[in-house]
C-alpha cells in the first residue's frame, strides 16, 4: 500500500482538506480525512505539501502536441502530454487523411497501447471524421472522403480500428451517413458519435440521435447555419447543442479566448452547466509564426500570415484559462477536465474522479493546475523519462 498525505483531495462533491489517499495495486484503496485514515509507520508515503489532488486529465480529443503527431509516434506524444497531467488520451484522427494513413494511424496507436508502459495513457481513438462537411476546416481540397459514402471505403478502417474507436466526429448533414453509422455501432456497440465540422440543422440532428449522438465537437468551432430567411438567425450543431440537455459540448478554452470569445465561454457554462461541458486541447503540431505582440502565446498555434492554425493547449493550460474565464473554481473545472470526458467514453468506472476501485491516475497542482506531479496507475510518471 503507498499513501499520499497532505493532500488537498479534490472529490466529485467538492475539496477534502487535510486528505489522505491510498493506493494498492495501481487503483485507489481508500481516502479520507487524515484524522480518519491511519498511515501505518512502514508505509510509503508522499507527501503532497498541501498541493491539490485530483483525478488525471481525459483529454478526449488531440492530435498530437511536443513537436509530434500521435499518428506518426504515439509513445512520444503521449509523453508530452502525460507531462501536462493527462493520464487518459484519445489520439484523434483527421478528416484529410487517405484510407491507408488511416489504417497504419490505427495499427500505430494500437501496438502503442497495447505494447508499451505508456500506452496506459491512451484511452483509444477519437476520429474527426471521415465523413465531415468539408467547408468547415476539414480541408476541402485534398479531402479524400468527399462524395458519396462507400462500404469499401469505410468499412476496413471501422474493422481496423474495432473497439479502439471510443468516438467517430461526423456531419450529420452528409447524404447516406446512416450505413457508416450502423457499422460503426456494430464494430463497437459502445462507440460515441459527434456533431463536428457541420452545418446540421436541428431536424438533421435529431434523425440521427438514436445511432448514439451526445457530444458536439469543438462547440463554436468549424460550425455553419444555412439562413433560409435574410436577417434571421439560424440555427446549426451549436444551437442543437445548447438546446439538447443530453448533448455534451467540448470547449477549446485558449488563453485569449479565440477558438471561443470568453463571453461565449460563459454563456455555454449557462447553459449546459458544468455537466454538460467537456474541456479538450485539439492540440496539434505546426510550425508558423505568431504576428507581432501575441509571441508570448503559448497555447495557440498561428500561420505566417497571422491567422488561427489551431490548438497547442494542455489539459493544464485549458484548465487555468477556464479559471480565467470564468467564475468556475477548481473542484468545477476538474468535473470539466476528468470527470465529464470519462463519461462521454463510458469509461467513468475506471477513471475520471477519485472513488475506491478506480485507477490511481492522481495529479498534483497548485490552484492554477500547475502540474507537481503525475500519477499513472499507481506509479509516479517520469517527467524526465526518455522515451
Ligand atoms: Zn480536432
Amino acid at each position: 500500500m503507498h499513501y499520499i498525505k497532505n493532500a488537498k483531495l479534490v472529490l466529485e462533491t467538492g475539496i477534502l482538506w487535510d486528505g489522505v489517499l491510498a493506493m494498492d495495486g495501481g487503483r485507489i484503496a481508500a481516502y479520507g480525512a487524515a484524522s480518519e485514515i491511519e498511515i501505518p509507520t512502514d508505509a510509503e508515503v508522499m507527501d503532497a505539501k498541501g498541493l491539490y489532488v485530483g483525478p488525471g486529465f481525459v483529454d478526449i480529443h488531440v492530435h498530437g502536441g511536443g513537436d509530434s503527431l500521435f499518428i506518426e509516434d504515439a509513445q512520444k506524444t503521449a509523453g508530452h502530454f502525460l507531462n501536462h497531467g493527462t493520464t487518459t488520451m484519445l489520439p484523434t484522427f483527421y478528416t484529410d487523411l487517405s484510407k491507408e494513413r488511416f489504417l497504419e494511424g490505427i495499427e500505430h496507436v494500437k501496438h502503442v497501447k497495447e505494447t508499451t508502459e505508456i500506452g496506459k495513457a491512451i484511452g483509444g481513438i477519437y476520429t474527426e471524421g471521415p465523413y465531415m462537411n468539408p467547408k468547415y476546416g476539414a480541408n476541402a481540397d485534398q479531402n479524400k472522403w468527399r462524395g458519396d459514402i462507400l462500404p469499401e471505403m469505410y468499412e476496413e478502417v471501422v474493422d481496423a480500428a474495432g473497439t479502439l474507436a471510443k468516438v467517430w466526429a461526423v456531419a450529420p448533414e452528409r447524404e447516406g451517413l446512416q450505413p457508416f453509422l450502423s457499422y460503426a455501432k456494430k464494430a463497437n456497440p459502445d462507440v460515441v458519435f459527434a456533431v463536428g465540422h457541420s452545418e446540421a440543422n436541428p431536424d438533421q440532428i435529431q434523425k440521427l440521435k438514436r445511432y448514439g449522438f451526445c457530444l458536439q465537437t469543438h462547440c463554436m468551432n468549424a460550425t455553419g447555419r444555412i439562413e433560409t430567411w435574410a436577417g434571421t438567425r439560424a440555427c446549426g450543431p451549436d444551437e442543437y447543442c445548447m438546446t439538447d440537455s443530453d448533448m455534451y459540448a467540448e470547449l477549446i478554452c485558449d488563453s485569449l479566448g479565440i477558438h471561443v470569445n470568453p463571453a461565449m465561454i460563459r454563456m455555454i457554462l449557462k447553459i449546459k452547466s458544468v455537466d454538460k461541458i467537456v474541456l479538450i486541447t485539439d492540440s496539434f503540431v505546426s510550425h508558423g509564426q505568431a504576428p507581432e505582440g501575441l509571441r508570448h502565446v503559448t497555447d495557440i498555434h498561428f500561420d505566417n500570415g497571422g491567422g488561427l492554425c489551431g490548438s497547442k493547449l494542455t489539459m493544464d493550460v485549458a484548465c487555468r484559462n477556464m479559471m480565467t474565464h470564468t467564475n468556475c473554481g477548481i473542484a468545477q473545472v476538474f468535473l470539466m477536465a476528468a470527470r465529464n470526458p470519462a463519461r462521454v467514453i463510458g469509461m467513468e468506472d475506471e477513471i475520471g474522479t477519485i472513488e475506491v476501485g478506480k485507477k490511481a491516475n492522481l495529479i498534483f497542482v497548485d490552484d492554477m493546475f500547475h502540474v507537481d506531479t503525475v500519477i499513472l496507475e499507481g506509479q509516479i510518471w517520469n517527467k524526465q523519462s526518455v522515451l
